[in-house]
């Protein structure tokens, strides 16, 4: 695989961002970057390509909001549609939801009941991988739908958070591991 360091390197921490404690990934240097930001949308679409590098999912759903920023080119390098997950009220017609707890409280994300085929195939692509409530309840909103998850693609895994525990099968694609 090609060697993304450069590129990668371009996330930057924020210290007490959103709140005391907490050290943010941003994106927002990676994204200025045309070069970087092409490299890495091809080397998360990599996730959904077969041995042929043809596309081996049918659709890309991506999570509100920096999902949405990777995953609709993402799709387009595959030559797949792209479908949103939204927080609650955002979406426009019949929504099929999930909640999932958070350290305070919970959240929950929605998809459009008609936005999957049943036997679909699904890339997930997110930016940061970090507890895993936000992916697991995507795939199970794939999944009450009737398509399967081929794979979950993100730029950072938070190696010191339970992610991919809480993925359970998904196979993961993480271009980093932090
Ligand atoms: P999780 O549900 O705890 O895995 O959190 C993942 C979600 O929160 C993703 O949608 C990320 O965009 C967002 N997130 C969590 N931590 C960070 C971060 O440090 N930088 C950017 N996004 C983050």
């Amino acid at each position: 695989p090609p060697d993304l360091s450069d590129a990668l390197d371009l996330v930057r921490d924020v210290a007490d961002f959103p709140k005391p404690g907490v050290t943010f990934k941003d994106i927002s240097p990676l994204l200025a970057e045309p070069t970087a930001l092409g490299r890495v949308v091809e080397a998360l679409a990599a996730a959904g390509r077969g041995p042929d590098g043809a596309a081996a999912v049918d659709t890309v759903v991506g999570m509100e909001s920096r999902g949405f920023i990777f995953g609709a080119p993402v799709a387009l390098a595959l030559g797949v549609g792209f479908v949103p997950v939204r927080k609650p009220g955002k979406l426009p017609g019949e929504t099929r939801s999930v909640s999932y707890d958070l350290e305070y409280g919970s959240e929950t994300l929605e998809i459009l009941v008609d936005a999957l085929a049943p036997g679909e195939r699904v890339l997930l692509v997110d930016d940061v991988l970090a507890t895993g409530g936000t992916a697991r309840a995507t795939a199970d909103l794939v999944e009450q739908a009737g398509a399967s998850v081929h794979a979950l693609a993100v730029l950072l895994e938070l190696s010191f958070l339970p992610g991919r525990a809480t993925l359970g099968d998904v196979p993961l694609t993480a271009l980093r591991t932090v």
